[in-house]
């Protein structure tokens, strides 16, 4: 099982939170700049990355947590 085939994550800007769009077809790198087309500030690629990263492991980890917690709600106690 791969569980974070289930998430996919948002870049978003960093100067005004809108959800940030690439050009069609076009692979960003490291060092690459993505122009915010709400606000026009460009933003540095790696930086937005690293961020919504975090938020996708968060997700991740809520969503395994969750799992966990209804696993185990089925376990019986024995006294
Ligand atoms: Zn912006």
């Amino acid at each position: 099982m791969n569980i974070t085939e289930n998430f996919t994550i948002t870049l978003s800007c960093l100067f005004c939170d809108a959800a940030l769009t690439k050009e069609e077809n076009k692979e960003l790198h490291s060092g690459d700049l993505i122009k915010c087309q709400n606000c026009g500030e460009e933003n540095d690629y790696e930086s937005v990355y690293e961020i919504a990263k975090e938020q996708g492991i968060e997700q991740v980890k809520n969503e395994v947590m969750n799992e966990l917690k209804k696993s185990f709600s089925g376990l019986k106690v024995k006294i």
